[in-house]
Formats: C-alpha cells, structure tokens, sequence
C-alpha cells in the first residue's frame, strides 16, 4: 500500500474493529494502480454517519445527508462515506433520493466509471466489480452499467468522461461515447458552474487536446454557453503547438483568440461561464495583449496598463498560436519597468502638491500619472530626487 493509504490504515482497521466494512474508493484508487501521485484519500463504510461517530472521539458532519463525516484524527482528516444508493434523478442531475445501504457492491454500480468504482480494503486486496482493472489496463473510460441510463440520471458524467479522458490520455469506449453523442442536449440542464469545473480541468490537463477532441466531436460543446455551432473555430485550438496551458486564465484567453471576441463580446462570455471576478480580469487583459502583440504593438505603457503579471501567460499563448515576434527582447524591456502601479511611485500627491505649490486638485492627478508614464516608459527613475527634478522641468 502507498504512503497515504498506509496513513489511513488504522482508520479502516478501527472501523472493521467495530464491526463493520471499510474501504478505499475512488480517484485514489484508480490513480493508485496507474502509479499516479494521489489526492485525497476517499474512504467508504458498511457503517452509517451515526456509528462512524460513535467510533471515533472526533469527528465533523461534513455532508451527512449524503453519509459523509469527516474523522479527525492528530493533524489529519479522513472523509468516510457509509456506502449508498441514489435514487429518482427527474432533474438529470442530483438524485431526489440518497439511501444508505450495508453492501460494498451496492455502493460501487452507483459510481461514473468503471476505473472509478474499484476499491482496496485493507490488505491491499483490489475488488473490481465491473473489470475497472481491465479498462485501466487498456486506457478504456466505460461507464458502469447501461450508459444511457447514466447519464440520465446525471448529465455532468459526460463531461467528467472527456475530463478524465485528458487527465489520464485514456479513450472514451464505443457505447458510453454514443450515449454521449445521444444524450449530449441533456448538459443543458446543469449547473454552469458543475460543467466549468469539469471543463476548465479538461484544458489544464497533459492530454487536453484528446479531451477537447471529444468533447467536439461527441457535441457536447454546442450545450455550453457561446459554443453553439462554433466547433470549427473551437477545434483550431487542436492545430496550435503541442503546449500545456499555464492555468485557468490562458485557457479563456485561448478560447476568446479563437472565437474571435472582441472585447465586450469576450466579457459577457465569461460571464455567461460564471469565471470569477479575477479570472475574467486576468484573461480579459490576455486576450487584450495578445490582439497588440498580434498587431505589432509594444508599447510599454499599454502593458504597463494592462498587467505586467499577464506578461509570461501571454507571450506562452502567442506561442502556441504562432503569433512570432522577438519574445525576449519584450521580456527584457518589460522587465526594466520598475513599478507595478501608481502606489509604487517615490512621490505622493501631497509631495506633488509641495513640490508644485498647488492646492489639491486635478492638476496632482495629471501630474501623478505623468510622472508614471515617464517611470515606464524609462525616462526617469522612480526616486525622490529625480522626480522632483522631473516635475519642475516639465510643468
Ligand atoms: P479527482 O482526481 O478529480 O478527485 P475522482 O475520481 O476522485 O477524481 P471525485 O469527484 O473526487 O473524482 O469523486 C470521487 C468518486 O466519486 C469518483 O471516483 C466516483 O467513484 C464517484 N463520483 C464522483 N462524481 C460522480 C458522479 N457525478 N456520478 C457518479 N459517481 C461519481
Ligand atoms: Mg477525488
């Protein structure tokens, strides 16, 4: 057994101690048998939330309607879940019914994919209900039972089929990839938030071209928002260079270079897409950039403007789209700024005001933001003295 899940042992030990079943489930398994480094140690149970506590000194409710407590135990926690069936998904998304249940096997049909519903008790042992081992093996995502059925009772497992596609560089089987294709109007009613989560690690991931691939091909994109009948300009992403997106804010920077967004077009789709505040910020200013650097425009205040923090990722994106131009000439240049905004300046309005014996007012503003403009564009350095001297000459 690996560390983490020797860590854990004493858990599982304690529970079985009081006579019940516990085992390791899910992605720490499968990531386990593929020699993966491993998240997360998910620990599922024969016993309920209310016996997991009498088990142990301490614990918290996690999401005990759903079964799961967490156990605390020294500086460490472990999340146990009793093992359960789900039940009436009318909404194609959470089920309206979670019912605990004494039986392992139970517990796995009710999981994604085969790969996903393997578990390994405490000797190490593996138990593969439904041949997960086999599809590791073979690189193979299978759902577990009649696909269709699967994604009725939740749609967001076709993402996290294209998601694991990426991450793993596995392929999608012949049936559960029809079902997708068949059922794909069905992403529609969830959650814009669930499917950005399953997407955005799609695009972070080694294989994320395989993933996205699919994702096209199988039509799942024309259910998201400002993807519908943009496959085309979508997969020119599968021809850029063979490069692994930086992080979540390259990869919307990619998409709006690709769809061709202008600006407030770019915006309102990040929006639809629920990005937070900062991200959408970040990228807006990417895609910004990369338009200049497109165009042939370095002008250092403009970057200033836009962010010197979105230089790396932006000068990365241009790489993968060839868009070619002297990157370490730039780098260079940009480097050289010795502020990061107006806060860094060695003046403050009120020296402003002293220095040019005016009273507060607009005239500070103008000049603050001329002396920035100078410090940027190298024309004077950001101290005291010679920004004095500055303000006096260029009154
Ligand atoms: P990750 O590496 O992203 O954590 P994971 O497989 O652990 O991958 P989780 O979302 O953490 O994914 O879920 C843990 C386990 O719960 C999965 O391995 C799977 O067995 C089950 N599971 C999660 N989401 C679903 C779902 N929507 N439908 C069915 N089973 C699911
Ligand atoms: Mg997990």
């Amino acid at each position: 057994l690996p560390a983490d899940f020797q860590a854990a042992l004493p858990v599982l030990e304690k529970i079985e101690q009081a006579g019940f079943e516990a085992y390791f489930v899910g992605g720490s398994v499968r990531d386990h048998i593929l020699g993966l480094p491993i998240h997360d140690v998910d620990i599922a149970t024969s016993a309920y939330p209310e016996e997991i506590k009498k088990i142990f000194r301490r614990t918290v409710d996690t999401g005990i309607q759903h079964g799961t407590v967490t156990v605390l135990i020294d500086d460490d926690s472990y999340e146990i879940t009793t093992f359960r069936t789900e039940s009436g998904y009318q909404d194609y998304r959470r089920p309206d019914k979670v019912t605990f249940v004494r039986s392992l096997e139970d517990d796995l049909k009710r999981r994604d994919f085969t790969i996903n519903a393997l578990a390994v008790d405490k000797n190490g042992n593996v138990i593969d209900k439904f041949d997960g081992l086999k599809d590791l093996d073979n690189k193979i995502i299978r759902a577990v039972g009649k696909a269709e059925e699967r994604f009725h009772e939740d749609a967001l497992r076709m993402m996290r089929a294209v998601r694991f596609q990426a991450q793993l560089n596995f392929k999608v089987e012949a049936k559960t990839a029809k079902a997708i294709a068949d059922n794909a109007p069905l992403l529609s009613k969830i959650a814009i938030e669930r499917i950005r989560e399953e997407f955005v690690k799609l695009l972070l991931s080694r294989s994320w071209k395989t993933g996205l691939a699919d994702f096209l091909k199988l039509g799942l994109s024309e259910y998201c928002p400002g993807f519908k009948d943009q496959a085309i300009e979508l997969g020119e992403l599968l021809i850029s260079k063979d490069l692994t997106f930086i992080d979540e804010d390259e990869t919307w920077a990619a998409i709006g270079y690709v769809l061709n967004l202008n600006h407030s077009e770019f915006n309102k789709f990040l929006r639809d897409w629920k990005v937070s505040n900062k991200v959408r910020e970040a990228s807006l200013n990417t895609l910004t950039l990369v338009h200049l650097f497109e165009n042939r425009n370095f002008d250092l205040w403009n970057i200033y403007k836009l962010g010197t923090d979105n230089l790396t990722r932006t000068i990365h994106l241009c790489q993968m789209q060839n868009i070619e131009f002297d990157y370490t000439d730039l780098q260079e240049k940009v480097a050289k700024i010795s502020i990061k905004n107006a806060r860094d300046l060695a003046l403050s309005g009120k020296d402003i005001s002293d220095i040019l014996g005016v009273k507060p007012g607009p005239i500070i503003g103008k000049s603050m933001s001329q002396i920035e403009r100078a410090i940027v564009e190298g024309n004077v350095s950001n101290n005291f003295d010679d920004l004095r001297h500055y303000l006096l000459s260029n009154q």
